[in-house]
């Protein structure tokens, strides 16, 4: 397994669930024994999680993989020829096959790194983010308005703190959610005391003595800032398999069952790009729900030696911004027409269905977990009787 998240530990997990005996090494390049991202823009940065505590470490029992750790050391090769992975401490692991689950990085401003800006993807990012907000500055700004950002941005509110927003596009969620769902995402932020600069471009920072000390606007404005957190999204972690063979674009292009053109060599997670037949494309998700899920299929293929198993997402993920707990599921075009089911937007607790002709494509929910789920097994149902 190279990456040690969720991906690699729901890969090692299916493998030994599988009656797989032999040897099995999970290489890491964070220190930390596996642990879950989504607490890390919401609870942990409140102060609410710790990190060893239940809400942010896996609990599984690691232990019962049997499994040699190492990490700390990221890989920095697949040599397909010699049949190895080498690491950046140049240890060569022999393997029979490999499981790609290295996730992604997150997207940097461009130019050198300045004291008081921050991305977050990583818990030691998480860390030294909250050791910031902790110092109470004055004013934060967050770049980008999609759910990492939004989130961040409630839980600096949660903390008491002056946020602004910055996005350069003019509605961020609407492909995704459509425009009427994502206008009701979008009135959570001022609501709830945080204003969203849409259609805004950020052309620099400010600093003073080597730390930032604003943001600057393509119109000319400087924004204060203290702290920054940059949230424009992440780029898949392939390089490392530059020069590997593999077809990498925009993460590790696989088969329908997440089968690369080594049938020794699978991907899951984040990074993973596979041949969706339902969209007639490859697709890359960036949920908790398909880096749990997806693992299965690969290593099912993987020990099978070709792929007997397709990969079907759930299309599920959730967030929670404000008092918001946010739900998807499905897969949902713009122009899908909305039902609200049940509960009503303007009380921020309701449940919505996207509907394409007679098809059911989506639900979409704000604090209505129960009905979410019945509705969420309704559009499961009804694929499965599309698919069979
Ligand atoms: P990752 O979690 O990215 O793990 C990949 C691992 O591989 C990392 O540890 C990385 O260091 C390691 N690695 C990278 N390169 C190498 C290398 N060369 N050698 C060895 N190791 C390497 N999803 C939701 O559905 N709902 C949420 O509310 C939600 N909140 C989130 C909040 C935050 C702050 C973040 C960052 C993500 C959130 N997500 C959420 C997304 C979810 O956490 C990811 O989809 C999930 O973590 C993906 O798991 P993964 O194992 O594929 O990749």
């Amino acid at each position: 397994m190279v990456g040690t998240s969720l991906a690699g530990l729901r890969a090692a997990q299916a493998l030994r669930e599988a009656g797989y005996d032999g040897a099995l090494t999970m290489v890491g390049a964070e220190p930390h024994q596996p642990y879950d991202r989504p607490p890390l823009s919401k609870e942990f940065l409140q102060g609410k999680a710790e990190q060893d505590g239940i809400a942010l470490a896996i609990t599984d029992d690691v232990a019962a993989l049997n499994a040699d750790w190492r990490l700390g050391v990221p890989a920095t090769k697949l040599d397909t020829a010699a049949g190895t992975v080498v690491l950046a401490d140049d240890t060569d692991i022999p393997t029979d096959g490999v499981v790609i689950a290295t996730g992604g990085h997150a997207r940097h401003l461009p130019g050198p790194s300045v004291a008081g800006v921050h991305v977050l993807r990583t818990l030691d990012d998480a860390i030294a983010l909250r050791q910031d907000l902790q110092a109470g500055p004055e004013n934060v700004v967050i770049i980008g308005a999609g759910f990492i950002g939004s989130e961040v941005a409630a839980s600096c509110r949660a903390l008491g703190l002056r946020v602004t927003v910055v996005e350069a596009l003019a509605d961020p969620l609407a492909p995704l959610l459509g425009p009427e769902l994502a206008q009701v995402c979008a009135r959570l932020h001022p609501e709830n005391g945080v204003s969203v600069l849409y259609g805004t471009k950020v052309t620099g920072l400010s600093t003073v003595d080597g730390r930032v000390s604003g943001v600057r606007l393509a119109d000319g404005r400087l924004l204060p800032a203290e702290v920054v957190v940059v949230g424009i999204g992440m780029r898949p972690a392939t390089d490392w398999l530059t020069g590997s063979g593999l077809h990498l674009d925009n993460g590790v292009l696989t088969d329908a069952g997440c089968v690369t053109p080594l049938a020794n060599v699978v991907a899951a997670g984040d990074v993973a790009r596979y041949w969706s037949a339902e969209h007639d494309a490859y697709v890359r998700q960036e949920h908790w729900t398909n880096a749990n899920d997806q693992p299965a299929v690969a290593v099912a293929n993987l020990l099978a030696g070709r792929t007997i198993t397709h990969y079907r997402a759930s299309g599920y993920f959730w967030s929670k911004q404000y008092d918001a707990w946010i739900q998807y599921a499905g897969r949902t075009a713009p122009t899908d027409e909305i039902r609200i089911i049940d509960g009503s937007p303007e009380e921020r607790k309701f449940v919505a269905t996207y509907h394409r002709g007679d098809r059911m494509t989506g639900a979409f929910a704000i604090n209505s977990p129960k009905i979410f789920t019945r509705t969420r097994k309704q559009l499961r149902a009804n694929a499965t009787d599309r698919s069979s």
